[in-house]
């Protein structure tokens, strides 16, 4: 690309990718001295409010850096121009971290896990979304008329995440009506968080280019399926070293380390679902028997759990311990990616300090056995108040992260308060 512009962008508290355009031409500034921005605009909810009383008010100055390794080009097509996209850091006009940064918060979690714990984490984020237009619709689930109903959007998908360098795995018709599913290979946290959040990108700018509407929403009719992010990871010894997380005599072959990760997960969950399954909607999708997530526990192989044991292959000579890990399975894609990653770390991290191992529930559990095991928080109020009511999960955020984060959130169901639960799931729906 030698005209047109390129994009510097943040994703928000609301998971919207926001920023500002420069032109091609003024490419080596704009990675040199980023674009600017405002630091009220993080108290922006989904639905586009200020959220009031905010801490920034209407003074301040940011720059929003763009990061190289995040650049991804979505080419040229008849009557629309091409454009490149970058991820950012915020910072002070200075180039000092800003405390308010999502982005931020996630590397500030990678390098105590680094630094704490000798570990990293490397993750790939499942994402489900409904495609609406086309003749995909009424096709049977998993059918190969519903994947060959959504072309050329499915071929185009994966052509374009291939060309950008985020490694698709499967693109496949899911169960619900016009539902699909994406995944992607694992890769360090930074950039899996990162991939997350061009791959809604992408969806969402094929899918108007190619007549569709996507919506990401957790759940567009409370009497359907929902759309679930699941965070799949993996620790490993920091600086290259081999995974940690697989121990062939233990339950669910899930060694001390992953098992004391697990338990500070579980026993933050609260605090944790607040972040990851953030809109009004979100609770809807989190009851049980939709396998989206129907308690607060940990088991082999079981998409009820919060956290899964995922399979491991035995196909030839694939070794286990190289893929055994966790699936995380409350997550959605109102959330934001760097935040949903940053405090699975900072759980895991409090649960390798407190160093007890969660409960292993095997794969031949029943419901019944699983019938004590807490709920999630059953709606957004609860889960917000969660977080505010947990003293160790407070201290993970900067405050002013934290206060704009718990505004924002209130602000979004403010929006919506007193609507019946199919006009909520609509009105969050239009907006990812
Ligand atoms: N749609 C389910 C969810 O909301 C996930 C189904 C599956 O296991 O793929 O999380
Ligand atoms: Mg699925």
């Amino acid at each position: 690309m030698t005209t047109g512009t390129v994009f510097v962008a943040t994703c928000d508290l609301a998971a919207q990718v926001r920023g500002r355009a420069a032109p091609v031409s003024r490419l080596e500034q704009t990675l040199r001295g980023g674009v600017g921005w405002v630091p009220a605009n993080l108290a922006l909810n989904c639905f586009g409010d200020l959220a009031a009383g905010n801490v920034f008010g209407s003074v301040g100055d940011l720059r929003l850096m763009p990061d190289p390794a995040t650049a991804i080009v979505l080419p040229a097509e008849e009557g629309t121009p091409g454009t490149r996209l970058y991820l950012a850091d915020q910072t002070g006009l200075d180039g000092s971290p800003w405390p308010g940064c999502p982005r931020g918060f996630l590397r500030a979690a990678l390098d105590d896990l680094r630094e704490r714990a000798g570990l990293e984490i490397h993750a790939s984020f499942e994402h489900e979304f409904m495609l609406e237009g086309g003749q995909q619709g009424d096709a049977p689930p998993f059918s190969f008329q519903r994947a060959r109903g959504a072309e050329p959007f499915g071929t185009d998908l994966v052509t374009l995440l291939e060309d950008a360098g985020l490694e698709p795995e499967t693109w496949l018709p899911e169960y619900g009506p016009g539902q699909f599913e994406i995944t992607l290979r694992p890769a360090p946290g930074l950039a899996a968080a990162d991939r997350a959040v061009l791959l809604r990108e992408i969806v969402r700018d094929l899918a108007r280019r190619r007549g569709h509407r996507a919506t990401f929403a957790p759940i567009a009719d409370p009497d359907s399926v929902g759309n679930g992010v699941h965070v799949h990871f993996s620790l490993r010894r920091a600086g290259g070293g081999g995974p940690v997380m697989y121990d062939a005599d233990a339950p669910g072959r899930l060694s001390a380390v992953a098992a004391a990760f697990a338990a500070g997960v579980l026993e933050h969950a609260g605090a944790v679902v607040a972040v990851t399954a953030p809109s009004p909607s979100s609770s809807i999708r989190l009851t049980p028997h939709r396998w989206s997530s129907g308690g607060v526990f940990l088991a082999e192989r079981n998409r009820e759990a919060l956290l899964r044991i995922a399979p491991t292959l035995a196909i030839g000579d694939a070794d286990p311990a190289a893929q055994l890990h966790l699936e995380y399975r409350a997550a959605d894609a109102t959330a934001n990616p760097w935040l949903v990653l940053g405090v699975l770390v900072r759980a895991g991290l409090a649960g390798l300090a407190a160093g007890e191992p969660a409960r292993v529930w095997l794969e031949s559990s029943s419901e019944a056995d699983l019938a004590g095991e807490p709920p999630l928080p059953a709606s957004l109020p609860e889960a917000l108040a969660a977080l505010e009511a947990d003293d160790v999960a407070r201290g993970w955020f900067p405050p002013e992260l934290l206060h704009t984060f718990l505004t924002v959130k209130r602000t979004e169901l403010d929006h919506v308060a007193g609507l019946p639960s199919h006009e909520l799931c609509r009105k969050v729906a239009d907006v990812y």
